[in-house]
């Protein structure tokens, strides 16, 4: 996934239909951590297997791990660890809680938040974490914890499958409810095969490092789909089409995201449509096709071509400021982006076996809020206005009659400041058991992400 974005965060909430965060904390930051020693980077490197290496500022093994794809959530590391195994990723984390070294996990380095998937400390990199199995017997694939979704998606095409996450929710539900078991590493270094059968809490609250994951797979040929962008002028008539869609589609292989932006001096929108099959039925997304747009690319492909599609592709320079407040902190996008999938989302999985969503009874949808800009000075300055943004998009839907004050923020999306409660509600106390008994020195507490209060 590439965008036009160069620093950014995204503050987000779960609502019905429009919404954004709430209870923020409003001088939160990032929490600061203890300073690292350089011989705790030497001791895991004596201490590793052939398999694995340890990388310094000068290589290019540690600026590839430090890299992220945006770069508000990068920090230089003090070194950068690759474990190839997952008995390396054990004596790792034993070091790191044995010398109380603050250290992150870093996988695909999507996480837009600061702190979480970097750190001054000990990065963790799961690059060489990187093969995918395909099992016919049980369509399922075991999918190495390093790897990017296109990646993914390559080595299954040949198989006439498809797994992952966002097109195909509305057949199958949430990324979550489709792990059937994970390779994890826990904080005292013993790997385990979790399973729902063998160990629940862990499979309702991961601890530790996973190594890999088996997901459900499903058959997949080519798909029908693209993008379209339409002027600012379309915007009421597009807000009627997709509120259309969002009440009345029942079709669960059509798949939508509307995303309205402002850039370079002007506002547009992108409007994504898909469809799991060559083409589309008539009536379920021809409204979509008959406003008028600016732009279209549309067709027949593979659901690999298809994520490749702009915007999440584009590279665009985006250089001009929108709007007089935020153009003096040099903000370059302003954009929401509106995903309606069908009220059956959460069918398919059980708050017995995963911490997120805290409650199924009620379908929410995600809608995320997004601000580039590209001068780290500003980030206070950019995140109050996020944050504000999202309570004005909030306190707008609640006037609508939309009963989304308590509505749980989904964590992919929800800016660092966002307090764990308004995440995961009424998990947090099976989360915190998890914790004491898998993690009793709170050895994960050390690494970035949300963190469950002890
Ligand atoms: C362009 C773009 C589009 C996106 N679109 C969507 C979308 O449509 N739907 C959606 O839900 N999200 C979306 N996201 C958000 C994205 O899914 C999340 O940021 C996700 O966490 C990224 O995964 P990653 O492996 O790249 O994360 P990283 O930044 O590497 O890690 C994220 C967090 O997970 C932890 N972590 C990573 N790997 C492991 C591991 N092996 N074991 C334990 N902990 C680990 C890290 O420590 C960190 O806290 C998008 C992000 C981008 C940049």
């Amino acid at each position: 996934m590439r965008t036009y974005l160069e620093r950014v965060v995204l503050c987000y909430a779960a609502l019905s239909s429009y919404g954004s965060a709430s209870k923020i904390e409003r001088d939160g930051g990032v929490h600061p951590r203890a300073g690292v020693s350089s011989s705790v980077c030497s001791q895991i490197s004596a201490a590793l297997s052939s398999a694995s290496d340890v990388y310094y500022s000068g290589s290019t093994n540690y600026s590839a791990d430090n890299s992220h794809f945006f770069s508000s959530s990068a920090l230089a590391s003090a070194c950068t660890v690759e474990p190839g195994t997952a008995s390396d990723v054990g004596k790792i984390l034993l070091i790191l809680g044995a010398t109380n070294t603050p250290f992150a996990v870093k996988a695909g380095g999507h996480s837009t938040n600061p702190d979480f998937s970097s750190t001054p400390g000990v990065l963790l990199a799961t690059r060489r974490f990187a093969t995918v199995a395909y099992h016919a017997s049980t369509s399922t694939a075991d999918v190495g914890a390093g790897l990017v979704w296109d990646a993914v998606y390559a080595a299954l095409q040949p198989h006439g499958v498809g797994a992952g996450y966002s097109w195909l929710t509305g057949q199958y539900g949430l990324a979550v409810d489709n792990v059937v078991g994970y390779e994890l590493v826990l904080p005292d270094g013993r790997v385990l095969d979790v399973a729902e059968e063998s160990y629940p809490d862990l499979m309702f609250a991961l601890r530790g490092v996973v190594t890999r994951f088996t997901l459900k797979t499903y058959p997949m040929g080519q798909i029908w789909g693209g993008v379209l962008t339409y002027a600012a002028d379309t915007f009421p008539q597009l807000a009627q089409v997709v509120a259309d869609f969002s009440a009345s589609n029942t079709d669960p292989k059509a798949q939508i995201i509307t995303t309205y932006y402002y850039a370079e001096g002007s506002a547009a929108a992108s409007q994504i449509l898909f469809y799991d099959a060559p083409t589309p039925p008539p009536g379920v997304l021809d409204a979509f096709l008959a406003l008028p747009s600016l732009a279209r690319e549309l067709g027949t492909m593979d659901l690999l071509d298809f994520i490749r599609l702009p915007p999440s592709n584009g590279t665009a320079d985006v250089r001009k400021y929108w709007g007089p407040a935020l153009s003096a902190a040099s903000g370059v996008l302003v954009s929401f982006a509106v995903e309606p999938f069908l009220p059956s989302l959460f069918a398919r999985g059980s708050t017995r076996t995963a911490a997120y969503p805290p409650a199924r009874a009620r379908a929410l949808l995600p809608l995320s809020l997004c601000r580039s800009w590209t001068d780290a000075a500003a980030d206070a300055r950019l995140w109050a206005a996020m944050m504000q943004s999202a309570d004005n998009v909030k306190a707008k839907a609640v006037s609508l009659g939309q009963d989304v004050r308590d509505a749980p923020l989904y964590g992919n999306y929800a800016l660092f400041t966002t307090p764990v409660e308004d995440i995961f509600g009424q998990s947090l106390p099976r989360l915190r058991g998890v914790k004491g008994r898998y993690d009793p020195r709170d050895v994960m507490g050390l690494a970035g992400g949300w963190k469950v209060p002890v």
